[in-house]
């Protein structure tokens, strides 16, 4: 497994002007991962680049699902469903440690949109359109039984519920892992570069792409003979930088959640619950860690970068779940942590927020040689950027695309965590505790993490380093983490899913960063400080409630 650290990142930074790429990706969210790994598996020639840390977009800010989008069967979207069923089932094989199967219960009471009817159907449809692989079929329970499964749930009018099946994931972690496997088939990947401009030829094509380091201030031009812009919500603000005559193509949405722990709301499953007087559906997610709740939908025309959640954004989750679990009688409190992530989705003239399309859109500007992805769901981003590529490679010449083979995504995206392996690691959990005299219950975590890898991070690493700091050396080594903002918010669940933060360990995990990076004491300083004002920064409702 080759490292993938700050020492390539300054490798890439003198390469990036070196010589010209088949294909410049701009932006590190999961679009852009995908189609560097679809695009490398090919034999391209390929370098993305990323502003700010990868994922920190709308891409770590998801609801953390993969799923068929079981509500667009009312918009009768019946391909979208079907093929991100199809693609759901792909991601189980191609990253197990990532994406876990989990059940949903959607409760219908005397008052719900829908009857217990038309849901059946709805349910038979889902499993069908799934080719009956979802890991378990639907299922109809009684008023008594869903209370039974589920004993907070306000039993008042309960007609019965609906159970299926779907997914959870680790966002921010399926980028991290796409772009290493991109990266392991040649990929080049720069993160804190962004792109400020372009340079055109007399044709109009694009001739270069200005770049900037966000350490150092230097720039430098990158020549491509394709650019791709997968830069989710700011697709408006780089065509506004690339082009003058620019037009507005997004309808951005924000979507913020919050987290409790699961001692708060112990849920059986996940939950989908429906906003009062309105079409809106609020899931209540139980994972490893934590349970999730989200997410709201309003129109957004800020920068995406400063997107936040509002303390009227936390009342109206607040609400729904009282509504749903009274019994619980959550409060602000509760609430662990916050998130807020805009939808980049592409503007198609809808009047209510909640109804824009989430398909995703492809366009190329043939003379420009360069192809925009905006919109679209986490679940279906293989299928996309294939779909990308497919598009981007409409540019080269006929030799040109002699160089090139058919996309291999289809496999694991590390070899370590193929099904099989990923099982072997979980059985061999103990043994491999044993063998490296460490906590049993902290190397099945490592091994559910990272499946087979669990081996070579305990090997590789110091025997002393507690669980914290093995995490962060891994963080810092194989997914280009610079800072402890990018560590405790997009590489572990310590902002996320502590009360406390993960404030307690923040010392041993700095020392790691202090001396793999370098840091001097003011550096760890500074870094501590950019922390603490992030956290509070996305925690800013508390004071305003
Ligand atoms: P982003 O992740 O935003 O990536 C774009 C990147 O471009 C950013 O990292 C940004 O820093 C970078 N960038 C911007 N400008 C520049 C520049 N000039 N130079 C270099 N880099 C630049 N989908 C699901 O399938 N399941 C879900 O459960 C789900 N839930 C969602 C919940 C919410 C609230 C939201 C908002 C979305 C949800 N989605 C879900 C949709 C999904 O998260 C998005 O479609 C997906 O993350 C978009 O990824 P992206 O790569 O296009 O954009």
């Amino acid at each position: 497994m080759k490292t993938f650290s700050f020492e390539q990142r300054n490798q890439y930074w003198n390469a990036l002007d070196q010589s010209e790429f088949d294909l410049l990706i701009i932006g590190g969210g999961i679009n852009g991962a995908g189609v560097a790994r679809d695009a490398s598996s090919r034999g391209m020639k390929v370098a993305v680049v990323e502003a700010n840390d990868f994922a920190s977009g709308t891409s770590s800010r998801s609801s953390k699902l993969i799923h068929g989008g079981i509500r667009y069967l009312e918009n009768m979207e019946f391909k979208l469903v079907f093929e991100a069923l199809s693609e759901r089932t792909k991601l189980f094989q191609i990253a197990p440690n990532l994406v876990h199967p989990l059940r949903f219960m959607i409760p219908l009471y005397e008052d719900s949109r829908v009857g217990m009817f038309k849901m059946g159907l709805g349910m038979w449809l889902y499993d069908a359109l799934s080719l009956f692989q979802a890991p378990q079929l639907h299922e109809r329970l009684s008023s008594d039984e869903s209370y039974q499964r589920m004993p907070l749930l306000q039993k008042n009018q309960l007609k019965g519920s609906y159970v299926y099946s779907d997914a959870y994931m680790d966002d921010d972690r399926l980028v991290h892992e796409t772009l290493r496997s991109a990266h392991e088939m040649g990929a080049i990947a720069l993160n804190y570069v962004k792109a400020q401009r372009a340079n055109f030829d007399q044709s109009g094509r694009i001739q270069s792409v200005v770049v900037k380091d966000a350490f150092s201030g230097k720039e430098r031009h990158v020549r491509a003979k394709h650019v791709v812009g997968s830069v989710g919500p700011w697709t408006d603000l780089l065509g506004e930088d690339f082009f003058p005559q620019w037009k507005k193509v997004l309808r951005p949405t924000k979507g913020i959640h919050i987290t409790v722990s699961k001692d708060r709301l112990p849920l059986s499953s996940a939950i989908v619950m429906a906003a009062e007087k309105s079409e809106r559906i609020v899931f209540g997610i139980p994972r490893h860690e934590m349970v999730i709740i989200g997410t709201t939908d309003t129109d957004f025309d800020q920068n995406p970068g400063e997107v936040v959640a509002t303390a009227e954004d936390v009342k109206y989750l607040l609400g729904v779940v009282g509504q749903y679990f009274p019994g619980a009688k959550l409060k602000a409190e509760d609430i662990m942590a916050t998130y807020a992530g805009v939808r980049p989705l592409v503007n198609d003239g809808s009047s209510i927020e909640g109804k824009v399309s989430r398909e995703h859109t492809i366009w190329t500007i043939a003379e420009r040689h360069m192809t925009f992805v905006a919109g679209g769901k986490y679940t279906t981003y293989r299928l996309m950027a294939q779909e990308v590529v497919d598009q981007v490679l409409k540019s080269f010449s006929v030799e040109e695309k002699g160089r090139f083979q058919r996309p291999q995504t289809e496999r694991p995206l590390l070899a370590e965590v193929g099904p099989e392996l990923f099982q072997q690691a979980i059985t061999g959990a103990s043994h491999l505790a044993a063998n490296f005299l460490r906590n049993p219950a902290e190397v099945m975590t490592l091994c559910e993490r990272y499946g087979m890898e669990a081996t070579a991070i305990l090997s590789r690493n110091p025997s002393y380093y507690t669980y914290w700091q093995l995490e962060a050396a891994q963080a810092i080594e194989f997914t280009m983490c610079l800072n402890l903002v990018d560590f405790y918010s997009r590489r572990v669940p310590l902002f996320l899913a502590r009360q406390d933060h993960g404030t307690p360990v923040l010392e041993e995990v700095t020392q790691v960063f202090a001396e793999i990076l370098g840091w001097t004491p003011e550096k760890i300083e500074h870094e501590k400080a950019q922390l603490k004002a992030y956290m509070a920064h996305e925690l800013s409702w508390q004071s305003k409630l």
